[in-house]
């Protein structure tokens, strides 16, 4: 739904959704670019002076959630919530999307790496009728090496396990509140956006913006996390995995089969066959390959179970 501005064009509900877990360097700095931003579009007539800015508390230590209190009390367009303990960073997003009354969400994080302007041509593209929009990375270079390699190689893997995701896209999008709608009723416990929303199948595009340095605070994806992130995604996404291990035991038993071959032919045309080789060591590989293509087998069920779930 759409409502009407005082220009009588339609202006767009909007809700920027921001997820924070330990932010309070650069929170300050977040809300003032985003309070401008926001001002801006209402004063062109883009979006409703309805639109509002919903800070996601995910369980911080430190004042982020005595700050958000602080504007929340003093602004009407600022909405806080508070997880009551750390849920990370996709929980938080889903909490602050369903907590959104705009009639288009943005989420963005609180180092405001992604450009905030870039939700301008969004709302254009949501105009245009697209339900999903995704911000794209153009160019990333004030991203270590080390980050941006991790997670090109991510995305390349992904695509390579079948998995459906959009390259060099994270998690800065514009949902439709009928596409929150439809996602809130995906109850996964161990939810990765990436996939998921790619799966909600509705009309979609991607509009490029440039990738800056965090403004202030540290990351809060250090490596152990980043790992949980990309090993979440994978087995929630893919059976791929399962079909390696099945491949590898079937493999395994033709090597056997192979080496029984050349165990017989050397004790048939020679005399260096070791006695008791064949029969101590072929079984062990052999019940080896049996055994993982059995376990293949049988995660290949699973797999179907869960994906029927
Ligand atoms: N974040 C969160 N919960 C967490 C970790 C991170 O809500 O457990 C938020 C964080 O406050 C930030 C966003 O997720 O708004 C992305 O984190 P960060 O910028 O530290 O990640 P990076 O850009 O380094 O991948
Ligand atoms: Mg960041």
């Amino acid at each position: 739904m759409r409502n009407e501005d005082s220009s009588g064009t339609s202006a767009v509900a909007l809700s920027i959704v921001v997820p924070c877990f330990d932010e309070e360097a650069v929170l300050a700095q977040t809300y003032a670019r985003l309070r401008a931003l926001r001002e801006r579009l209402v004063a062109r007539g883009k979006i409703s002076p309805r639109s509002e800015i919903v800070f996601v508390d995910d369980g911080s230590r430190d004042n982020t959630w005595l700050m958000i209190q602080e504007w929340a009390r003093c602004g009407q367009s600022v909405v806080g919530v508070k997880l009551s303990r750390n849920c990370g960073h996709q929980n938080a997003l889903l909490a602050g999307m369903t907590s959104a009354s705009g009639d288009a969400v943005v989420t963005i994080d609180a180092d405001l790496q992604d450009d905030e302007n870039a939700i301008e041509p969004m709302i254009d593209a949501y105009r245009d009728g697209c339900e999903v929009v995704y911000g794209v990375r153009a160019a990333r270079d004030a991203d270590t090496w080390f980050k941006r390699g991790s997670a090109r190689t991510f995305y390349r893997l992904m695509a390579a396990l079948g998995v459906n995701t959009v390259f060099d896209h994270a998690d800065y999008r514009l949902l439709s509140q009928k596409a929150v709608r439809y996602l809130a009723q995906f109850t996964e416990a161990n939810l990765f956006l990436r996939g998921v929303v790619p799966l909600l199948g509705m009309r979609s595009t991607v509009v490029h913006y440039d990738r800056r340095p965090r403004m202030a605070g540290e990351s809060k994806y250090p490596l152990a996390k980043m790992i949980e992130f990309a090993i979440n995604g994978i087995t929630s996404f893919s059976v791929r995995p399962l079909r390696v291990i099945t491949a590898l035991g079937f493999v395994l038993c033709l090597g056997c089969l192979a080496l029984a071959a050349w165990a017989v032919v050397v004790r048939l045309t020679s005399d260096h066959a070791v006695p008791g080789w064949a029969s101590t060591i072929l079984p062990i590989y052999f019940l080896g390959g049996v055994q993982l293509f059995c376990l293949g087998v049988l995660g290949e069920y699973i797999g179907k179970i869960y994906v029927e779930s």
